[in-house]
């Protein structure tokens, strides 16, 4: 399982969205996992996995 980094055309925003996903997604802050900009770099989009991988990469979700 790994994840892309891509940059929407025309614009300056970036977006992590992991690859091989259950379901696709769409290269902007419309995407249905609803993307959350990175902390440190507004410009990045971090896209949630459907398949809950990112809970292994991030451990942001130990409280839940
Ligand atoms: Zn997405």
């Amino acid at each position: 399982m790994s994840w892309g980094l891509f940059q929407k055309p025309g614009t300056r925003e970036l977006h992590v969205i992991p690859l091989e996903d259950l379901r696709e997604h769409e290269c902007g802050k419309g995407c249905w996992c609803r993307p959350a900009e990175d902390d440190e770099e507004p410009v990045v989009n971090r896209h949630n996995a459907m398949d809950g991988r990112e809970a292994f990469e991030r451990g942001e979700r130990l409280l839940s």
